[in-house]
């Protein structure tokens, strides 16, 4: 676009110019100061980019344009501690060349990250080019896209050569491409219609056999996907991105870690407890935890409060995990409906697992009208049979409570279903029920189903039995939470104690 504007400038000006000549006016003045509005504009142009073109032939890239990527180094990436390890082995490759070549190792050409979203893989990678002293470029999978074939392709070129005409203007012997969402580009080809993205992979594979071990400066292609199965075998071959690091969820040490590092610009009150927002932040990603110390200094503002308290990051943490809370108006019977569905899922939660209600809340959040908040268990790696079944029997609390009071269901319950199914899929999977150990992909429709269906179908029957018992602690807890709105774990666990003894 930029370069068709110019080319049109270029054409205009001479005609401009002659027109004003043939009219016999002096046009060197005029000339003059085109001409110095130009040298200024370049100047501040080069200024501003540093010297570098546009990562992918001109159009910005969404993080490559990043003014400042070298300053982030692995100190400021919270928790990771594996994936950093192991990323600092790879890249000492890019420094010990010596070494290396002595041994007559092959240097590493890519590596690949995988994980979840919003765990800090961007971050590792411009945290490479700082440790490997090297410049950094970047591009997204979804940057390569276009409908016209070839687009994609040239975009790659531009990318590899974009990286080393910066290395060459900064003097630095290595450089680091980051490809983020390679799934894009990089996905099985199959034949058939995906002509555009095979040219842009096959690119990228050719630049890949293209870097030279002694070449300088040194290419590392960092590349990071949520969807690693999705990949073509062809980039995953030794030579290509034959380093896989799992960048996960962090645990809890890594969630203290990462909120640390986002508190420093925050002010705290002295009694802010961040162990316990990293234990209650489980499945949390660092973006997550991010958004937390964010949405309670917001929190905090609205308040007109100086400083970030642990309500604030209490109410922070429902935000992030519901939506914020809306002013959707319920009617009274359906608000009754609510805090039967809700105080089911309470009871069977805190029957299964005692101490695990943390509140439980009619306030619509998100697309929520209701919620139970559970004091999440300590990390986990492992689940046996009778935990998931727990679980099982938590998701379907709601609706086995509006069916014991309504004697039916209504659409309230489909999230839960979801998430009960999700479970079933896992028992199955790990070769938890009567159809043995298994491929679920090879297993028959029908045969699955009723296996699914056999499976929720005595995890329901168990829990509206489970509910049967607790009916007073329904009728007593529905009136607190009509009128409060929120009741406590502590409030909930003394009235169900009281009632059951
Ligand atoms: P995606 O897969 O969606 O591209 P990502 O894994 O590349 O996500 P990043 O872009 O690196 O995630 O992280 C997003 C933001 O989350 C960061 O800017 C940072 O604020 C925060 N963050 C994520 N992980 C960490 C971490 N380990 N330490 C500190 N901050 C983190």
């Amino acid at each position: 676009m930029l370069k068709w504007k110019t080319e049109i400038l270029l054409g205009i000006i001479p005609v401009l110019l002659l027109f004003v000549a043939f009219m016999g006016v002096d046009y060197l003045p005029i000339v003059m100061i085109g001409v110095l509005l130009i040298v200024a504009w370049f100047v501040v142009r080069m200024q501003r980019s540093g010297g570098a073109i546009g990562a992918t032939g001109g159009s910005s890239s969404r993080k490559g344009t990043n003014p400042k990527p070298s300053f982030l180094d692995f100190n400021q990436i919270g928790g990771q501690d594996q994936a950093k390890a192991e990323l600092m082995e790879a890249l000492d490759f890019l420094i010990k060349k010596e070494q290396i070549a002595k041994l007559g190792i092959r240097p590493i050409k890519g590596i690949l990250l995988t994980g979840p979203p919003g765990t800090g893989k961007t971050l590792l990678a411009k945290a490479s080019a700082h440790y490997t002293n090297a410049v950094f470029s970047s591009a997204s999978g979804s940057e390569f896209v276009e409908m016209y074939v070839g687009v994609g392709a040239s975009r790659i070129r531009d990318l590899f050569k974009e990286a080393r005409m910066k290395a060459q203007k900064e003097n630095k012997q290595n450089a680091i491409i980051f490809i983020d969402e390679i799934d894009v580009i990089g996905g099985k080809r199959e034949g058939g219609q995906q002509r555009e993205y095979d040219q842009t992979l096959n690119q990228l594979l050719t630049e890949m056999d293209g870097i030279h071990t002694t070449e300088e400066p040194r290419i590392l292609i960092v590349a990071a996907t949520n969807r690693k199965e999705m990949l073509d075998s062809a980039l995953l071959r030794p030579g290509r991105f034959d380093r896989h690091i799992e960048v996960d969820l962090p645990d809890k040490k890594g969630r203290m870690s990462i909120l640390d590092i986002h508190a420093r610009n925050k002010p705290l009150r002295g009694d802010v407890n961040m162990e316990i927002i990293a234990e209650q932040t489980f499945g949390f990603s660092g973006a997550q935890l991010e958004s937390v110390l964010n949405e309670a200094a917001i929190y905090a503002m609205r308040t007109n409060e100086d400083r970030l308290t642990q309500k604030h990051l209490a109410l922070a943490i429902d935000k992030v995990m519901m939506g914020e809370k809306t002013d959707r108006e319920t009617n009274q019977e359906e608000k009754v409906r609510v805090a039967y569905h809700e105080l089911g899922h309470a009871i069977v939660a805190e029957v299964v697992r005692e101490g695990s209600v943390s509140q439980v809340s009619l306030c619509p959040r998100g697309k929520a009208l209701g919620y139970v908040r559970h004091n999440p268990p300590a990390d986990h790696y492992l689940y046996t049979k009778s935990y998931i079944e727990d679980q099982i029997m938590i998701a379907l609390g709601g609706a086995a409570a509006e069916e014991i009071f309504y004697g039916a269901r209504s659409t309230g319950s489909r999230n839960d279903f979801e998430k009960a199914m999700e479970l079933v899929r896992m028992l199955v999977g790990s070769g938890l029920t009567n159809l043995g150990i298994v491929d679920i992909e090879m297993v028959p429709k029908k045969e699955l189903m009723n296996e699914n269906n056999a499976i929720l179908n005595a995890l329901m029957q168990r829990t509206k039995q489970l509910l049967d018992n607790y009916k007073p602690v329904f009728e007593q807890s529905l009136d607190v939470l009509m009128t409060e709105e929120t009741l406590s774990g502590e409030q909930f666990r003394i009235m169900l104690k009281q009632i059951a003894s």
